[in-house]
């Protein structure tokens, strides 16, 4: 957006036309700021696919990455769900396909399988239960003691979960996110070093900050220093901090709310390179352009949906998931 009537002229087409259409716009907070403003609502996947669920509107653009989308259209199977630009995917959730769960499984007869929602509805369709950061290890919990778990497809948060349960009779995936590698061991213990008044603010969603809240559990920074939190627990705290300074560990995406809700503290990222790029393959010109044609369309199996949200269910049915978004 060139200028700021070029980008008002913008956000009111945009209006425009999902009013036309009768289409709510959710937007994941790594979205790009323009999107994030114009959409009706903002959250981290999990809060916008319940979301999804809930609202009146016919139509859905679901500004954020395809298996979000996918996710979205198993809770609401008779809406209609836009993806601005499907090929926005998803490098965690790339790391394993239905054939790679069924092929465990078959190693470990009995096991249970345990997915974070970074998933495709395929691979959601063969795991038993899903998970959020937030809920992973009350979802763990819930698996009888002696039963061995598959857990997938991140490495790191397999790792934080089996420290926290303690539990040894866990397989993990070896996925993981490459935006997290721009917020390792090193650049958290550096960037706290470096600014030792600052607090630091760690998102666990969506998979690029695991490596953070396993290094967070692990002592690599002080715990005292840290507050992992969900998107509102984090707005909530950014909106009172009176710390000058914040150091936000996640993908930079989220500065933008957070820069909003208290303009007098400064926020950091981490790493301002922990970028995810698909997330910014939604781009203004591909809203509107979804918005007039209708392109987009996410569609999953009426079999598969059926599987996968079973599994979604049971994992909104334990603990409390919205911790992690909402
Ligand atoms: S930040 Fe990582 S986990 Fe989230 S959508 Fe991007 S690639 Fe996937």
């Amino acid at each position: 957006m060139a200028t700021v009537n070029a980008s008002q002229t913008w956000a009111a087409e945009v209006r425009r036309l999902a009013d036309e259409r009768g289409a709510v716009i959710l937007a994941h907070n790594y979205q790009r700021p323009e999107i994030q403003d114009v959409a009706d609502h903002t959250g981290d996947s999990l809060a916008l696919s319940r979301l999804a669920a809930r609202v009146e509107a016919d139509t859905i653009v679901f500004c954020g990455v395809h298996f979000m989308a996918e996710t979205a259209k198993i809770l609401a199977p008779d809406k209609t769900v836009l993806l601005p630009e499907p090929k926005a995917g998803c490098s965690l959730a790339d790391t394993i396909s239905a054939e790679d769960v069924r092929a465990w499984k078959a190693e470990h007869p009995g096991a249970v399988v345990v997915a974070y929602v970074n998933t495709t509805a395929a691979v959601k369709a063969e795991t038993d239960i899903c998970c959020t950061s937030s809920n992973a290890a009350d979802v763990i919990r819930s698996v009888p003691e002696d039963t061995e778990i598959l857990f997938l497809p991140d490495q790191f948060l397999g790792a934080h979960v089996k420290r926290v349960t303690g539990r040894e009779n866990i397989h993990v995936w070896m996925g993981e996110c490459h935006v997290h590698a721009g917020i390792d061991g090193a650049a958290l213990r550096e960037r706290a070093a470096a600014e030792p008044d600052a607090e630091l603010y760690v998102h666990p969603e969506c998979g690029c900050a695991t490596s953070a809240l396993y290094l967070v559990g692990e002592g690599t920074v002080p715990q005292e220093r840290v507050k992992v939190l969900s998107t509102g627990g984090m707005l909530a705290a950014a909106e009172s901090t009176t710390a000058d300074k914040v150091l936000i560990a996640t993908e930079t995406g989220m500065l933008h709310q957070l820069r909003a809700a208290n303009p007098t503290t400064s926020f950091e990222p981490v790493n301002p390179r922990a970028e995810c790029h698909y997330m910014k393959m939604i781009t203004g010109e591909k809203l509107l352009e979804s918005l007039r044609t209708g392109s987009g369309e996410i569609t999953v199996d009426e079999r598969t949906a059926e599987r996968a949200r079973r599994s979604v269910e049971r994992m909104i049915a334990i603990g409390t998931p919205s911790r992690g978004g909402e």
